[in-house]
């Protein structure tokens, strides 16, 4: 079994983890423990043909072998329920006292032999003294693991449970049936069990990428995190690549991860790591030569798959100079990813910009959570023009965060992407939809000559299964129809979404619901889904009327504004031009019948009162 064990162990690539080196000085002591227990059994009984002295060593190393493996198997649990983090200096010391104790009786100790029925065993201080350091390592060894169980996975802790129970039950067998000689085979046992749960270093490997994988990632960085006083990541992302998989499939994605892999390992000689679904990395525990970092772009710059160019960013962070520990890394690594998406070199290293806007980012979340739980919200109506009535006939909600800290105003542009990563948009969507409902049944804004009122709905919430029973419930406590409630969805959202999204807008329709389209002209447009979805409006985005009316005086900006006119209106649906700054643009937008018209030419975002007073006059 342990031969097994160790060639399999040896043919796997490992990782070079403290426990990693730990279990494999267990396999050897194994090994080695076997083998004298095997040894000694034949010098024990052959006294005739075998001199005392070498009698003697052959016990003295197989005593050697139990006491140090149990003190390697200590070491290693000890280190997994740490996950990877060195023993301090005293833990140290405090690990290495039974071993010294029993290698001084290992040398010095006396050692007698009784013979019983047709075997023969040893006993004596030796023996004795060496076996009370072992149960205290084996009472240490339970001590570690149960005391950090929540560290092990379930499948892990039944394994070593299942581990111990076998040696245990050896051990007590053994000591009542001697000649049985259980121990080493129960030993064994344990071992292929530690083998199965932690040190199949196939679990650490990613057989499609052909390197380590995420898990590995993490452990490796662990170590080298507390153990190293410098290290580099570099992620080496491929920045197309969900559109490389939608082009070519899931073959080809796997390809692109290959590929590579390929060529960071052409250039570097290190481990590498399948550390996220589109990013490879590797670690430097060196300061990072700008000549590596000009190979690795040089060597990136070509690389293509079915002759799609694949477009790769080198993302290098200081791990010591900008963390404090290994959390603080895996949140900086994502949002790396996202900041250098836009950015122009190939190559983008952590710098104290990107830190501060980490910091940033962080402080927005702090205090969109805190405005999640103390009603830290309120809302702001945009009235919209109708150019036919020529008055206000509905408005745009927009939500706002109460409290101005240090941070001053902080656009929902700004925060609302940070609360969907956060997992609050659900809830911050139910609020907003609250506080509308409860203005419009509290000033009865439909008697005021309001015929709907328009709310954003993040991608996430339309992607939501149960979101139809989720508004309408808001909206049956309020009194409020469902026709005085527009649900804008961007267009960049409705992209991405499939029969789930579909679903849900159907349900919500029958409902009563209306629908925009928002951001009409800043996404890829699918013109057939858009057709499929029956929107009751299209608000164009802000952009497309800037530009035309923009210093250029641009004509081409101008047709394709005229155009994207004619063309909402044949498909029977209502317009919102947004961003409406000047009497120009308003004029113009009139004179092409663009029915609805927002921005800050007619009002900026209000707050309830003033809003009234704006409905108020118009009535
Ligand atoms: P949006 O839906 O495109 O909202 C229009 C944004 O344009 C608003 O910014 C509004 O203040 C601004 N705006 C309107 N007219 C003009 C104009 O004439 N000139 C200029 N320069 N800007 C104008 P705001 O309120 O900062 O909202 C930004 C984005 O945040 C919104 O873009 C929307 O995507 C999102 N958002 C706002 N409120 C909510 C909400 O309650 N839920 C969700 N999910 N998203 C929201
Ligand atoms: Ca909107
Ligand atoms: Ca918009």
């Amino acid at each position: 079994m342990l031969f097994v064990i160790i060639i399999d162990y040896i043919r796997n690539p490992h990782l070079k983890l403290m426990s990693t080196r730990c279990f494999a000085s267990m396999l050897i002591c194994a090994l080695i423990n076997l083998v004298l227990d095997i040894g000694t059994v034949y010098t024990i009984t052959h006294p005739d043909i075998v001199p005392d002295a070498l009698n003697r060593l052959m016990h003295q190393l197989f005593i050697a072998s139990v006491i140090l493996l149990m003190f390697f198997i200590y070491l290693y649990v000890k280190i997994l329920a740490r996950n990877q983090i060195r023993l301090k200096k005293l833990e140290w010391v405090m690990a290495c006292i039974p071993l010294v104790i029993s290698a001084v009786f290992i040398i010095f100790g006396k050692l007698d032999y009784y013979r019983s029925y047709n075997a023969a065993y040893s006993y004596g201080p030796m023996v004795y003294t060496v076996f009370v350091c072992a149960f205290l390592y084996l009472v240490a060894i339970f001590a570690a693991f149960f005391g950090k169980k929540a560290m092990f996975t379930k499948y892990q802790r039944i394994s070593i449970q299942v581990g111990i129970v076998i040696w245990i039950c050896g051990l007590v067998v053994q000591m009542k049936f001697p000649p049985l000689l259980l121990s080493g085979i129960c030993f064994s046992l344990l071992v292929l069990c530690v083998y199965f749960s932690f040190e199949n270093q196939r679990e650490n490997f990613d057989s499609e990428a052909e390197c380590f994988n995420r898990a590995a990632f993490s452990r490796q960085l662990s170590e080298y995190y507390e153990g190293q006083k410098q290290l580099f990541l570099v992620n080496i992302a491929v920045e197309n690549y969900e559109r490389i998989s939608s082009l070519t499939g899931h073959a080809a994605s796997t390809d692109v991860i290959l590929k590579i892999r390929d060529i960071a390992a052409s250039v570097v000689k290190k481990p590498l790591f399948h550390s996220r679904t589109n990013i490879i990395s590797f670690f430097e525990t060196a300061e990072i030569s700008s000549q590596m970092l000009d190979e690795l772009t040089a060597a990136f710059e070509n690389a293509s798959i079915h002759d799609i160019a694949i477009k790769c960013r080198i993302i290098v962070m200081d791990l010591k100079k900008y963390t404090s520990n290994t959390d603080e890394v895996h949140e900086l690594i994502s949002f790396m990813r996202s900041y250098c998406k836009n950015a122009e070199n190939t190559v983008c290293c952590l710098d104290e910009e990107i830190v501060s806007k980490k910091l940033r980012h962080d402080k927005i979340a702090r205090l969109v959570g805190d405005a999640v739980e103390n009603d830290g919200f309120e809302m702001v109506y945009q009235p919209i023009y109708n150019t036919e009535t020529e008055s206000y006939k509905s408005a745009e909600a927009l939500i706002r965060i109460k409290s101005i800290d240090e941070l001053g105003f902080v656009s929902p542009e700004e925060f609302i992407p940070i609360a969907e990563e956060q997992g609050l948009i659900m809830e911050i969507g139910d609020c907003v939809l609250s506080m509308v409902c409860e203005f419009a049944h509290r000033e009865r804004l439909s008697e005021k000559g309001l015929s709907y009122i328009e709310i954003n709905l993040s991608g996430i919430q339309a992607l939501s299964p149960n979101i139809n029973e989720r508004i309408r419930k808001i909206t049956e406590r309020y009194n409020i129809s469902p026709s005085f409630i527009n649900l804008e969805i961007t267009e960049t959202a409705s992209l991405d979404s499939g029969d789930v999204f579909l679903e849900n807008i159907h349900k919500l329709k029958s409902s009563g619901f209306s629908f925009s389209m928002d951001d009409f002209g800043t996404g890829y447009s699918n013109l057939a889904q858009m057709n499929r979805m029956h929107y009751d409006l299209v608000k164009i985005d802000k952009s497309l009327l800037w530009d035309a009316f923009g210093e250029k005086n641009d004509d081409t900006a101008k047709n394709l504004l005229y155009s994207v006119i004619c063309m909402i209106k044949s498909m029977g649906a209502e317009i919102v031009a947004e961003g409406v700054e000047t009497k120009d643009m308003a004029d113009y937008l009139a004179e092409n019948k663009v029915e609805y018209l927002q921005g800050y030419y007619f009002s900026k975002p209000v707050k309830e009162d003033e809003f009234l007073k704006i409905i108020t006059a118009n009535s």
